[in-house]
């Protein structure tokens, strides 16, 4: 496969570090719903959006925040959750936010929630999760679904263009990640 063009735009929307141990999951999202808006909103010290990565419907792949530190973009664990399973699994703390083990990346939806994702998008999501597997071989382990994590806020994120297109479950399969559910 091509190599996505990467683009870095360092965001300080991030805690430095990782004090709590690697991580053990890369997390997919979807841009609809508010959750991430333009790149002026991203770059502003004043926003709460955060993720390390964002993959483009062109296959661009932006790099925001390093995986050596941690984003916000998916702290919040509700009822009806996954997320206890994963980390217990992964011998983590379930009460831990979930921010200080997980890798994250938004994926451009141009505001419709049913776009589907494109092979290049798919490509670019592909490439930045194997550059964080590369980085952390042994404790990442997991592919997990937003919606895994907040089912409750956020039960559309990553969504079906995601989920009933098959993409999530070919890009975990791709990457030797679990899933759960
Ligand atoms: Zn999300």
């Amino acid at each position: 496969m091509d190599l996505p063009k990467l683009r870095r735009w360092p965001s300080h929307n991030c805690w430095f570090g990782r004090p709590y141990g690697p991580p053990i999951a890369f997390v997919v999202h979807t841009q609809s719903g508010g959750e991430s808006g333009t790149v002026a909103e991203w770059l502003s010290s004043s926003s709460h959006f955060s993720a390390h990565y964002r993959a483009g419907l062109e296959g661009t792949l932006e790099c925001w925040i390093d995986p050596a530190d941690r984003a916000w973009s998916n702290g919040i664990v509700e009822p009806g959750n996954r997320w206890v399973a994963i980390a217990q699994a992964c011998g983590v703390d379930p009460a831990l936010n979930p921010n200080h083990v997980t890798v994250a990346c938004e994926t451009e939806d141009g505001g419709d929630a049913e776009q589907p994702v494109t092979e290049l998008q798919y490509e670019a999501l592909l490439c930045a999760a194997t550059q964080a597997i590369q980085r952390y071989p042994d404790s990442l382990r997991y592919l997990v679904r937003h919606a895994d994590i907040s089912p409750q806020s956020r039960p559309g994120c990553p969504g079906d263009r995601w989920l009933s297109s098959g993409r999530f479950e070919a890009l975990a399969h791709a990457l030797g990640l679990k899933i759960v559910g």
